[in-house]
């Protein structure tokens, strides 16, 4: 779905916002409208072919005729026919000449069995198949008279004799096809799965059907004055209340038998409001059934129960109509609800009798589903139909289970055995999973649905059912009866059930309902929407999946002389979100409005327009936030959702009056109206829809100006406006810097951020209205760690710098996200190293570069500039490759180009294209215009190609040798080839020189580079051969400003060694250095012996970021022993220990006065590796320093930088059998007010070595104490040990977790922090059997990276188990110490 092919971009012409659309009055204090007036680029849609033409009528009645005309032009048409009905014996021998009328009162043949409609079937076949078929569909549903009820549209199936003015009946429900077919893709891989819904509410129910009949023939028995007393029923809920809701109606008295132990009030409600007569006696199903034949024998009382067999009648019209639904073609399976047997005769009958008059050639095979707790017709199967006992039903809560109607089931066997048939059963913890299931997708359903759903859930498992049948199940929900069972299953309070798909219900205070309304008014310009040329005309926008919930649109052209008002017709594509109106005439020539009024949800899912909650003084309370990048403004009003169809946007908003509203824009005027107000905002410049947001909640904040007079705020929770003042002046200081920077103001007129309490990602830079993570905006001195901080500086300059890239100049299309996120990537890195020098955050970029390079040494990487096919595929973009890949190549571009010249040229690229889209070349060509470099043909193979070189270089002699292959982790190597800036130093960082290698292969001859220089003579001389073999190092890749790896040969790599142990590298390169090496090994281009040896030459190593990179190597390098060697894994240990302890007995556990930032985040790094490799003395100090920390939070003992070790050390120690450590931390957790105190205890947790811990650290992940965005901690800390267990847990909850987190980024963490620590092939294999069913676009690529990854390390502990004495070198090293 390419922008282009959509919408092509024309003319724009700006109008003023119309009058705002009259508000719907009932709408009260959930409204918010939302007015925008925008002129986005649309053309005409030429692709459009005409609108397909009107489906095909059949017998459709003239225009002119109403219902009621057409029945009496049937009935004179079809009444002399001599269709007839009459009663038999069931099943009784063909030869018996028993019968009854229909117009008698019987239930029970004179041997005593029950009854059967049998109808005249001689007559019904002078008509064929063709004829019933055409005739049925002829007869569709009406909202008028008759209401086109089954019975009606089948009557002469039916109640032959039946006169069409005695019919009373009911719009029968109809089947919620979206839901079913969401259900079966989402929960069962089936691609064919429909829902005959057959009861939504008591008046239009199943069984109603069955009702109408009988009612309808009560009608025609007081017609022909034969003595009716009244109509009566047994039932407990939907029945008793429909009939005695028709009776009232018709006048006709109605009487209700009920055992005494089943009645409740909720469920009586109905009938007694109907005046029915309720009669009770204290006995159970049979008792009550013993009643009824009593009071039947004595008086005339027309009964709607199974007694009854014309009941079925109208009952097998919906076999007829699941016919019609599908065109007359037969569906393999439908699975009927066993409560009451006879719905599976009546189905039986309504397919067999279209069978046998020719309207289809076979019927579906039938399933019947009963309940757990009384399931005779189950039991009776599974014997063979060998032996049938009677069930005494279990109490039940969910009260789903109904005795059976045990009248029925000589019925139901018959059905089931000739239509080879089923009986499958659910007990109520199943059937309340599959009803919470089924509700998630919008399918509401009643336990009775849940146990047909259950059995279609154990016939799909078990392969019965195959993913491609067409399946119906025949759902007979009604609201009333089990909403109480519904809201203890979703609040867990059911005693021995999981409750697995529970959704807790969440207190919501009345501000933040179900959803939002709003009005959205688009101005189009004549040309964008009107071509004249093609009627009719046809427009097509995106309204998203969660949004939809109605919409209605009108169509105004407001020219003066001829204003037209014209609806169009509308229709909507889940899959692509697409609304299409479309207009039966030609719209005139001249601007025009489209105004379009619609409703969406407050989700929970953290994206769209969506509710999180937050606590104000113990009281829990919600806002309402919008994320909207990348394509979920459209589940907030309907839009043009593409970064490249910018618009103004002008936003009203009714909030309640005590509630802070913000946008974009800021207030131009409030108005209050009793409870609420109205917000008006400014209008906003032109802007794409993924940066318009809206925030509603309580906040304090606290604001400044910069030297522009540009106001900017921080909005923070109520009480703690203090901890933005941090990043308010970080925010000032970065609009200061990037206005010079790139020599263009800041474009709005203020700059707000807010913490959001719930939000999925870091922060996201809505234009003038920044929203963060919590710990990404609130700095507490307390708390924040120094990384921390550091982190807080980089997301707000990467925010604020988007306002510039992104914001004003804004990517055509996601292919060129990193325009937006490797820019700003790299510019919050300069913009930092400017506001906090020391903190030499250059040296840091490293960590991005090296994210970078992993991900893109995967085969299933992608290139910097990504197709993305659908909207749903978008949020995979937002990876490391756009980010630190994206950074990383610019870096590289500027090195090459130098700074100013590129600082230049991207100010001439925001002054070219301010308020306008572009793409990658379009930067490439000012960038060349600018330099004069051909920017381009470099760039291109780093943007458009996957992967990045690996420079093996050699030297011999005076002459290095490169070549460049594509670098993978899998030791593979590809074909294609970079062009690559090389820089390199020889011997000193003053003999440097710079090249490009456009080739594969390419020879440097250094005496040539070299010799004229001044001083350099020496080194070239013959004799000086040895000296030169012996002290000249060769660093490739300067400060590892170039985005790839070297290889150096054996003796390059010795002299490097050499340089590193003599001090004569810079950090940078020490970093890549080591960082190279370990990628190679993991590649299995270098032994771990070789890496080993190598880290042991960092063991005095004092540097930052060396240190930081060296520590997770020993991580990594932890982790991958204990499955290769795990002999040596305390061996591997204790040499890490040795490596630390030079730089732990510096850093010490205290802040030192006058310390820098960079000794206390190593500090924190440092002690944290050597609590996690179980060095002895680290635990000791922990302890007691912890201790300390439990008396007094403000101890000097345990600063902040420090606790994450001690936490570490707690965790470590804790185990099933002695749980105190996690019981302290959670309490810690409890009691923790700061955000990052709380993230980092929930890191700590599942880090546990005892999987038993790291389950129940991950049940508590689930529950309301973590909120869903800080899921990401706890996944990041699981333990090695933990990981089966997680693995395990994540498999078993899956439902469960893309319900409750995604699909969204959320998901993807799980995705791979679960996965990611294994490392066997067995496993892969297991991982992606496990999501061959599972796969989603919104996640596909991360189970693809993830399962990569495990075959990567899979291949490197085969590698390192065929070292030798590999062993006897770890155990040297850890005695070495
Ligand atoms: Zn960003």
């Amino acid at each position: 779905m390419a922008a282009s092919t959509l919408l092509q971009s024309s003319s724009v012409s700006l109008r003023s916002n119309p009058k705002p659309t009259p508000r719907n009055p009932r709408i009260s204090r959930h409204y918010f409208p939302i007015k925008a007036s925008t002129s986005p680029d649309i053309s005409p849609n030429t692709n459009t072919s005409p609108i397909s033409s009107q489906p095909v009528l059949k017998h459709r009645r003239p225009a002119d005729e109403n219902i009621r005309e057409e029945a009496r032009r049937h009935s004179s048409t079809h009444n002399h026919h001599g269709f007839s009905a009459k009663y038999v014996p069931f099943n009784a021998d063909p030869c018996t000449t028993e019968s009854y009328s229909l117009d008698e009162i019987v239930y029970r043949s004179r041997s005593g069995g029950l009854l059967d409609v049998q109808h005249d079937m001689d007559a019904l076949k002078k008509y064929d198949g063709q004829y019933w078929r055409s005739l049925f569909d002829s007869r569709v549903g009406k909202t008028t008279w008759p209401y086109g009820s089954g019975v009606w549209s089948k009557k002469e199936w039916v109640l032959p004799e039946i006169d069409s003015d005695d019919i009373v009946s009911a719009f029968e429900g109809n089947s919620n096809l979206f839901w079913a077919e969401r259900y079966g893709k989402q929960f069962l891989d089936m691609n064919d799965l429909w829902v005959k819904h057959c009861g939504i509410s008591h008046t239009g129910s199943f069984k109603d059907l069955g009702m109408t009949v009988l009612v309808s023939q009560v009608n025609r028995l007081r017609k022909m004055n034969r003595p009716v007393v009244g109509v009566g029923c047994a039932s407990t809920g939907d029945t008793s209340a429909a009939l005695s809701a028709y009776c009232a109606a018709a006048g006709i008295p109605s009487i209700v038998f009920l055992p005494a132990n089943r009645i409740s009030l909720a469920q009586l409600v109905q009938p007694i409001a109907n005046g029915a007569f309720v009669l009770s006696i204290d006995t159970d199903f049979d008792g009550c059934m013993q009643l009824i034949r009593e009071v039947t024998a004595e008086l005339p009382i027309y009964l709607a129960n199974s007694l009854n067999s014309l009941r079925l009648e109208g009952q097998k019209t919906a076999a007829i109509e699941i016919l019609q639904q599908f065109d007359w073609e037969v569906p393999d399976w439908v699975i009927v609800p066993g409560g009451n047997l006879g719905n599976i005769y009546a189905f039986y009958k309504g397919f067999k009798m279209c069978e046998e008059l020719g309207l289809v050639d076979r019927i579906p095979r039938l399933v019947c589903a009963q309940a757990a707790n009384a399931n005779p017709l189950y039991l009776h199967y599974q014997s063979g139909w060998a032996e049938f006992k009677p069930v005494k039903a279990n109490t039940t809560f969910a009260s789903a289970i109904q005795i059976g109607d045990p009248v029925s089931i000589d019925r139901a066997v018959f059905a089931l055995k000739n239509s080879n048939g089923i009986v499958e059963e659910a007990t109520e913890e199943e059937l309340m999973d599959a009803m919470a299931q089924a509700d998630s997708t919008g399918m509401f359903i009643c336990p009775h649905t849940g146990v047909a759903l259950t059995a279609l859930i154990k016939l799909r498992n078990s392969g019965v059912i195959g993913p491609t049948d067409r399946t119906v199940v025949v759902s007979t929900a009604h609201g009333l009866k089990f909403t109480q069972s519904k809201i203890d299953y979703h609040s867990k309070e059911i005693a021995d059930m999981a409750c697995r798909f529970a959704n807790p219900p969440v207190q919501v205070d009345a501000d933040f309902g179900g959803c939002h309304l709003g009005v959205m008014a688009y101005n189009l310009t004549s040309q964008a929407v009107i071509d004249g040329g093609i009627n009719p005309v046809s427009i097509q926008m995106q309204w998203g999946v969660a949004a939809q919930a109605h919409q209605q649109q009108q169509y105004r052209s407001p020219t003066p002389r001829n204003e037209n008002i014209v609806r169009p017709m509308s229709s909507w594509t889940a899959d692509d979100e697409i609304l299409v109106l479309v207009f039966d005439e030609a719209l005139s020539v001249g601007d025009g409005v489209l105004g379009i009024s619609f409703s969406g949800i407050f989700n929970q899912h953290l994206k769209g327009f969506y509710k999180c909650s937050f606590m104000d003084g113990g009281v829990k309370k919600n806002m309402a936030v919008t994320q909207f990048e990348a394509a979920d403004a459209r589940r907030c009003f309907p839009c043009w959702d593409e970064p490249a169809l910018k618009a103004t946007f002008k936003i009203t908003v009714d909030v309640p009056s005590e509630l802070t509203a913000l946008s974009n824009m800021p207030v131009i005027h409030e108005k209050l109206n009793g409870h609420l107000k109205t917000v008006y905002f400014e209008e906003s410049p032109m802007m794409s829809t993924y940066l318009v947001a809206v925030v509603v909640g309580l906040f304090d904040h606290i604001e400044d100006t910069t030297a522009d007079g540009i106001k900017v705020r921080v909005y923070c929770p109520v009480g703690k406006k203090d901890k933005g003042k941090f990043a308010l002046n970080v925010a000032v200081k970065a609009l200061d810097l990037y206005k010079k920077y790139f020599s263009m103001p800041y474009a709005l007129p203020k700059l707000d951020m807010v913490a959001i309490p719930e939000f999925s990602g870091g922060a996201m830079e809505n234009y003038g209205l920044i929203t963060y993570r919590e710990t990404e905006l609130l700095h507490d001195d307390l708390h924040s760690a120094a990384a921390n901080k550091q982190r807080l500086v980089i997301v707000v300059t990467h925010e604020v710098a988007h306002q510039w890239f992104g914001n004003l100049v804004t990517m055509e299309w996601w292919t060129h996200l990193w325009l937006n996120e490797g820019f700003a990537t790299w510019i919050s890195y300069l913009a930092t190293d400017c506001l906090f020098p020391e903190w030499k955050i250059w040296t840091q970029f490293l960590g991005e570069t090296t994210g970078g390079l992993r991900m893109d040494a995967l085969e299933t990487s992608h290139p910097i500039e990504v197709e993305v096919h659908h909207a749903r595929s978008v949020d995979e973009v937002f990876d490391a490759i756009s980010y630190k890949k994206g950074s990383s190549v610019i870096r590289m571009l500027q090195d090459y180009l130098c700074d100013d010249i590129f600082q230049r040229s991207l100010s001439s690229y925001m002054k070219k294209y301010a308020y306008k889209n572009a793409k990658t070349e379009d930067l490439w060509s000012v960038l060349s215009e600018e330099s004069g470099v051909q920017v381009n043909a470099m760039m291109d193979t780093w943007t458009k190609l996957k992967g990045y070189p690996v420079l093996s270089v050699k030297s011999e002699d005076y002459i290095l040798e490169f070549e460049q292959s594509q670098f993978l982790s899998s030791g593979l190597h590809g074909d294609s080839h970079w062009i690559v800036p090389i820089t390199f130093c020889l011997g000193s960082y003053d003999k440097r020189k710079t090249f490009l290698l456009e080739t594969k292969h390419d020879r440097l001859d250094l005496y040539e580079l070299f010799h004229s220089s001044e001083g350099n003579s020496s080194l070239f001389e013959e004799k000086n051969q040895e000296k030169f073999d012996e002290h000249l190092w060769v660093k490739i890749n300067i400060g590892q400003t170039g985005f790839y790896r070297v290889k150096y040969d054996e003796r390059l790599t010795a002299r490097l060694r050499n340089a590193i142990e003599d001090n004569c590298l810079s950090a940078m390169d020490k970093f890549g250095f080591l960082d190279d090496t370990y990628a190679l090994c993991e590649a299995g281009e270098v032994s771990l012996s070789s890496l080993l040896s190598l880290m042991h030459v960092y063991r005095k190593e004092l540097d930052c970021i060396v240190l930081l990179r060296l520590i997770d190597i020993c991580y990594d390098v932890a982790k991958i022993s204990s499955d290769a060697i795990p002999n040596s894994v305390n061996d591997m240990k204790q040499f890490f220990i040795n490596l630390l302890l030079f730089s732990a007995e510096r850093l010490g556990w205290e802040t030192m006065s006058g310390e820098s930032h960079l000794s206390a985040m190593l500090r924190e790094a440092v002690l944290m590796a050597l609590a996690t490799f179980g060095h002895d003395k680290t635990h000791e100090e922990a302890m007691k320093r912890f201790q300390a920390y439990l008396s007094d939070r403000n101890t000097s003992l345990l600063p902040v930088d420090s606790r994450k070790a001690a936490y570490t050390v707690v965790i470590r120690n804790t185990s099933t059998v002695n749980r105190n450590g996690l019981e302290t931390l959670l309490n810690v957790y409890k009691e923790a007010d700061a955000v990052q105190e709380k993230t980092r205890l929930l890191y700590i947790m599942a880090s546990c070595p005892d999987p038993n811990i790291v389950l129940e650290v991950l049940n508590f992940m689930l529950s309301d104490e973590v909120r869903d965005q800080d899921a990401v901690y706890v996944l990041a800390g699981i333990s090695l040990q933990g990981r089966e267990t997680a693995w395990r847990w994540f498999k078993e909850n899956w439902d469960l977790i893309l319900n409750k987190y995604g699909p969204s980024l959320l998901i993807m963490r799980f995705i791979t922090d679960i996965i990611t620590p294994f490392c066997s092939h067995e496993k892969a294999d297991e991982i992606e059997a496990f999501f061959a069913s599972r796969m989603d676009p919104s996640f596909a690529m991360n189970v693809t990276q993830s399962i990569e990854r495990v075959r990567i390390k899979a291949r490197w502990v085969e590698n390192i188990r065929q070292e030798e004495s590999l062993q006897e070198l770890v155990r040297r090293l850890a005695c070495s110490g």
